[in-house]
């Protein structure tokens, strides 16, 4: 959802995420205008934008799967899942640190970063369990990083409420403003 001031009489609208790009009507005074999400002007410089551009299949592949799982089963053997928790944490930095030399590195990133965000509810619990407060989710945090230089705002707003949600520590709302500044254009485009 989508909170705005009608451009013509300022009172509050909120239109759904399914509606950005269209034209739309205020119900109030009838005026007619557009909601658009423009690229925030402050998000993270962009100067290496064009590696983060590669074909998002190669995410998901069963090789990039395969890579990932091979790679946390290399470093330790699995124990329980605050360990698992951590050693996710130590292969998603590595896979990224990598990006520049590697051109699968941060598709690799991307899917240690879903494994790790499959995995969260029951970090969680564990945490909880140990009546210890949550500490911050590379998964959820690189990733919305990556989503955030491919421009797929939409993704790191959910990513960011659902992270938010479940309690882990981190500047989400900061990066939820950020991806979801929208600007509102007075008149239908001819
Ligand atoms: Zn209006």
């Amino acid at each position: 959802m989508i909170d705005f001031a009608c451009p013509h009489c300022e009172r509050m609208l909120r239109v759904s995420d399914k509606e950005l790009g269209k034209a739309g009507k205020c119900r109030h005074c009838g005026g007619v205008f557009m909601v658009v999400l423009v690229e925030p002007p402050d998000a993270a410089p962009n100067e290496d934008a064009e590696a983060y551009q590669y074909d998002v299949a190669l995410e998901s592949s069963p090789d990039t799967q395969a890579r990932v799982r091979l790679e946390v089963q290399s470093r330790a053997p699995l124990g329980n899942i605050l360990d698992t928790h951590y050693l996710y944490e130590e292969v998603i930095a590595y896979f990224h640190e990598h990006r520049a030399e590697d051109p699968l590195a941060l598709p690799l990133t991307a899917q240690a970063c879903m494994q790790h965000i499959a995995l969260a509810p029951e970090i969680k619990d564990a945490f909880a369990a140990r009546g210890l407060s949550l500490p911050t989710h590379a998964g959820y945090q690189v990733l919305a990083g990556i989503r955030e230089k491919q421009r797929r705002f939409k993704d790191v707003v959910e990513m960011c409420m659902q992270a938010k949600t479940e309690g882990w520590a981190g500047d989400w709302d900061q990066r939820i403003a950020r991806c979801r500044k929208t600007t509102v254009m007075k008149k239908h485009p001819e």
